[in-house]
């Protein structure tokens, strides 16, 4: 059987070459944009052409780096990363870029996505190999280290190897790597800066942050090397099926990023607009739950022509908090996060958007704040169909038990939730809203059918 596949999940990677330019602290603010792709921990690293340093530690960003920590990182090289939070990993050895040593000389690692096929590729590695960390992100850096030939050599056999996600950023002490598995599950997009410098970040609003100009998206199985005579680049497998995954336009990416030249705020808001046409409903206004939901509620207001407001404000700075409210305030749950702003709500017929509903643990919650605000009536709709099924190459839902949709009928979900009616939009209506073909994303969390992933994994059914 498998190993327990959702160690890492998702995370933001950024990558720099700037000569002349300090790469570190460019790294930290590529890395800032990055902050939504993980909050649990942060880490840099940065080369000068002759030493390869590095700072991570658990955490935010801006809570992990000063003035003091960015200065020691010094030179015109670096790769960074901001790691999601799951459970039962949440220590300081499995932060990164992880920092590697090999006969080519020590490297820096950087990984967003998941493997598949972690235990068969350890079982590649020599007896001798200790692992610090409990991550597939090691076991693939070990692979590089165990490797034969030149760095690129390297990278291209782990590519012929590895299954599943894996957008990485990688730098030794004189050169920037940065590659994409073969069906580009993750975005990982490129970028020049300056004078012949380069940047490459899992989304382009990394990109925008800094002043890099975009380039590209890397391509699925495409490896990159930068270094002083340039950019190299090398296809491997190029004939692997295309698979973005769907769930990155629904809620991971920024809304300011673009995948292709696709906006993903104008999906969204092309979400919202097709499901107001899948399920209109009486009513007088329409609100998002926010952050993420906000150009779905705006596109479905559109369409409705109903006015769009805001239902609930959102504590931007509560993020993951350590520190356990007492008991009186912890049976107020959500209002650490959401408070409603009752002359929007009070006696209206309210159409509240989100994102999606994974667990089912958000959206009562929600309903149940709108009602006691005064909402006479609260209808949900959803701007992405029931997630049905786990994810096994980075968004962090790992078991059908715990998915809502894969357990309980629309119906039941809406009883549950509490709402007076439930709309989710359409498989069509999601595909169509990003204006990219079917066949070249991951729907697995929608329909089951994986693109990569060992048959184990696939053929499980959802229980009834
Ligand atoms: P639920 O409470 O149903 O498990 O999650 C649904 C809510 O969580 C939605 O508001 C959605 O925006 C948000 N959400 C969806 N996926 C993720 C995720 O991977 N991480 C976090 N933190 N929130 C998510
Ligand atoms: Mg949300």
């Amino acid at each position: 059987m498998g190993s327990v596949p959702n160690l890492l999940g998702m995370c933001g990677v950024a990558g720099i070459y700037a000569p002349g330019h300090d790469a570190a602290r460019l790294a930290f603010f590529a890395l800032y944009a990055l902050q939504h792709r993980g909050q649990e921990s942060a880490g840099i690293a940065a080369a000068d052409g002759g030493t390869l340093r590095s700072h991570k530690e658990m955490g935010l960003l801006g809570a992990i780096f000063d003035e003091e920590n960015l200065r020691e990182l010094n030179g015109y090289i670096s790769v960074g990363h901001t790691r999601y939070s799951t459970t039962g990993s949440s220590i300081v050895v499995n932060a990164q870029p992880l920092l590697e040593q090999s006969v080519l000389g020590d490297f820096a690692f950087a990984h967003n996505g998941n493997l598949t096929n972690t235990d068969e590729l350890r079982e590649t590695l020599s007896p001798g190999v200790t692992l610090q960390a409990t991550s597939d992100s090691e076991v693939m850096a070990k692979v590089i280290v165990e490797g034969s030939g030149s760095m690129m050599d390297r990278i291209t056999s782990l590519l012929e190897r590895a299954r599943g996600a894996y957008s990485i950023a990688l730098c030794t002490k004189d050169e920037l790597y940065a590659f994409r598995d073969p069906w580009g599950v993750r975005p990982l997009c490129l970028g020049t800066y300056g004078q012949g410098g380069y940047v490459v970040a899992s989304e382009s609003c990394a990109l925008a942050t800094i002043g890099a100009n975009y380039v590209r998206e890397l391509k699925p199985g495409e490896i990159i090397r930068v270094s002083k005579d340039g950019l190299e680049s090398v296809m491997v497998r190029p004939g692997e099926k295309t698979a973005l995954c769907m769930f990155e336009y629904i809620y991971f990416a920024r809304p300011d990023s673009n995948f292709s030249g696709e906006s993903v705020y104008m999906a969204r808001y092309r979400m919202g607009r097709e499901l107001a046409r899948e399920y209109p409903v009486e009513a007088d206004v329409v609100m998002a739950v926010p952050d993420s939901a906000i150009p779905g509620a705006i596109g479905y207001a559109a369409e409705a022509q109903l006015p769009y407001v805001e239902g609930l404000i959102k504590n931007r700075y509560i993020g993951r908090t350590f520190i356990s409210p007492e008991q009186d305030m912890r049976s107020r749950g959500v209002h650490l996060k959401f408070n409603p702003v009752v002359e929007n709500l009070n006696q209206q017929r309210v159409v509240v958007v989100d994102d999606s509903i994974v667990r089912g643990t958000t959206t009562p919650r929600i309903v149940q704040l709108l009602r006691e605000a005064g909402a006479s009536e609260v209808h949900v709709r959803i701007s992405s169909p029931p997630i049905m099924h786990p994810c096994y190459l980075g968004v962090d839902m790992a078991t059908y038990d715990e998915l809502i949709a894969a357990n309980h009928t629309v119906e039941e979900i809406r009883q549950r939730i509490g709402a007076d009616s439930l709309g989710y939009l359409s498989l069509d209506g999601l595909v169509a809203s990003t204006g990219r073909k079917r066949d070249e994303m991951c729907l697995g969390c929608l329909t089951g059918t994986y693109p990569n992933v060992p048959a184990w994994h696939a053929s499980r059914a959802a229980p009834v």
